[in-house]
């Protein structure tokens, strides 16, 4: 036993020699490992097997590390004054970008823009002195807190790199990126629609699109092998995705014309056939979808889901008023519903103190009155036996002569609300929660507005109009025996020039709403 922990004694001694010295050293000092073992004045020259055996596997092993190679050390150097002569750059960038905590929040656009021109001259290297070769201006941080939080490149606060990738299913790779700010690692998919799905983003695409195109819910989940509630819930993460998506483009618009209207359809179950406790949820029975459309551009500029009262009314118009540019106000059009004359006056009208009748006594209540360049006709439709026996129009506020010579710079002759009727059959068109006669309806609220909002998007961005599309000057040939292209196709969002492009369903889905809007349109 005493010889055995001897020899383990000399084993552990030997091996610790061994990794005291490296081979640069021993290289450099001109001495051979096998010299060094088998040199006389060696303790362990008595042990002459072993020592051998343990040099040549050490010598192979240090061999291979690739951390013993010296241009290591030069590369590191070089990188880390790289890093240090960025991180300067940054520093002083910051100093001129950062606005100051107290007082003004509103940087100037020349500023921003200035900003980023600056940036975008700077050298584009990575930290090997190279040219990045991961893009990363389209990614933002998610962080909440961050200094990159939810801002596209290129922008001073925008810092994001390529961290690597990792496998998914069927072999596909997924990048990672890092946040130099935060430090965070995070995923391409990260803060899109595809977050966490394990589904291949190409099934998900096609599933959605199914959606936009008039398909229901268990439909879908037939044809692409899923469960309906899957399918429910990708349509909740584009629902959620395109309204901010919608919010984000369509801002400060131009607009001559509005057209009112609502549509009818219903939740769980039709008003008539609600029983006496299904009638206690509010959401249950007949619903309306209340619509703001711009005839011009074709856009769909404000939706409502909810009852056919006032409320909705006013929740339509003010979300109109947030979409059309400052001081902007259009002609406004509807039918005869008596809900729009209130509502309009509550968001466009301005508040009157009248004046006394006589020189004593309280001043009578404050009304009110639209303004002067308020203008809003009306089309009043009588019915009989269900049908359209009459059509009248009418004009509410403003002059007559300025609602015509307003109508006439429009190419419209007189007051019409076509074009939003006509919205309202495309809608019913692309959404099959919409259908009158089916069991695709709704059972939830909240499902048929989001469901509203992911048609809405795509046919803002998606769906070429074909109302809008243009005839090219020389007709273009198609490769095959098919006849000669002649028309340019283009979206309402094209028309309202929001973007340059008809948008694939990709497109939309993984579009990244910048918390930064000056610089990223
Ligand atoms: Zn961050």
């Amino acid at each position: 036993m005493k010889l055995t922990g001897f020899f383990l004694f000399c084993l552990l001694f030997v091996i610790a020699l061994g990794t005291s010295d490296t081979p640069e050293e021993s290289l450099r000092s001109g001495e051979s490992l096998e010299n060094k073992y088998f040199s006389s004045s060696s303790i362990l020259s008595h042990y002459t097997g072993l020592p051998v055996i343990y040099a040549e596997v050490a010598g192979r092993r240090r061999r291979q590390r690739p951390y013993r190679n010296p241009l290591r050390r030069l590369r590191k150097q070089l990188r880390s004054e790289k890093r240090k002569s960025r991180r300067d750059l940054k520093a002083d960038g910051s100093e001129v970008s950062q606005p100051s905590q107290q007082g003004d929040s509103t940087v100037s656009e020349d500023k921003v823009k200035a900003e980023v021109e600056a940036v975008q001259e700077l050298p584009l290297q990575n930290k090997l002195g190279r040219k990045p070769s991961i893009a990363t201006n389209h990614v933002f941080c998610s962080t909440e807190g961050c200094r990159g939080y939810h801002v596209l490149g290129p922008h001073p606060d925008h810092w994001i790199v390529g961290a690597g990738n990792y496998d998914i299913k069927k072999g596909n790779q997924r990048q990672m990126y890092r946040c130099k700010w935060c430090k965070k690692r995070f995923s391409e998919t990260r803060g899109t629609v595809f977050f966490g799905l394990k589904t291949p983003q190409e099934t998900v695409y096609r599933a959605l699109h199914c959606l936009c195109e008039n398909m229901g819910i268990r439909a879908t989940a037939r044809v692409f092998g899923v469960k309906p509630d899957t399918i429910l819930l990708w349509l909740r993460r584009a629902g959620e995705h395109c309204e901010k998506v919608s919010a984000y483009l369509m801002r400060n618009l131009h607009v001559e014309q509005v057209q009112l209207d609502e549509l009818w359809t219903f939740v769980f179950k039709k008003e008539k056939t609600l029983s006496a406790w299904e009638k206690l949820h509010t959401e249950y029975g007949d619903t309306w979808v209340w619509t703001a459309l711009d005839p011009t551009h074709k856009l769909v500029l404000s939706l409502v889901v909810g009852e056919h009262e006032e409320e909705q009314a006013v929740n339509l118009l003010q979300k109109l008023k947030a979409v059309i540019v400052n001081g902007c106000l259009p002609l406004l059009v509807s039918d005869q519903l008596p809900h729009y004359v209130q509502a309009i006056l509550k968001v466009f009208g301005r508040w009157v103190q009248p004046d006394r009748n006589g020189c004593r006594g309280r001043f009578p209540n404050p009304r009110l009155e639209p303004t002067e360049d308020l203008h809003y006709a009306t089309v009043n439709k009588e019915y009989r036996n269900g049908k359209v026996s009459s059509v009248t129009t009418g004009v509410v506020f403003g002059s007559v002569k300025e609602v015509f010579t307003r109508l006439k710079a429009l190419g419209m002759k007189k007051i019409n609300t076509s074009f939003v009727e006509r919205m309202n059959l495309t809608l019913r068109h692309l959404v099959s929660r919409l259908r009158r006669k089916g069991l695709t309806f709704s059972k939830k609220r909240q499902y048929l507005k989001w469901h509203l909002n992911l048609a809405v998007a795509y046919y803002h961005f998606v769906r070429p109009h074909r109302g809008l599309r243009r005839r090219l000057p020389e007709p273009i040939p198609t490769k095959g025996n098919g006849s000669p292209k002649k028309w340019d196709k283009r979206t309402p969002a094209m028309s309202a020039e929001l973007t340059d492009h008809i948008w694939s369903i990709q497109e939309l889905l993984t579009f990244r709403v910048s918390r930064i809007p000056s610089v990223c349109t």
